[in-house]
């Protein structure tokens, strides 16, 4: 059963803070530059899930 990750709803992205979403920032000029924070996708991999949308990877597997 898949549990939908609270933080991302499931997309297992999540906005970059520092750009907010456009993928750049400014720089002293007002020219533009390519966020260091997310490489310019203007989205961050959820830190709640890893990128994977669900809580599943909570749970430890059993081997056996
Ligand atoms: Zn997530
Ligand atoms: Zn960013």
């Amino acid at each position: 059963m898949n549990k939908r990750c609270n933080s991302c709803k499931g997309s297992g992205e999540e906005i970059c803070d520092k750009c907010a979403g456009r993928g750049y920032t400014y720089k002293a000029g007002g020219e533009t530059e390519d966020c260091d924070a997310c490489g310019g996708l203007g989205v961050t991999d959820c830190p709640m899930c890893n990128g994977i949308g669900n809580a599943q990877f909570h749970y430890t597997p059993i081997s056996n």
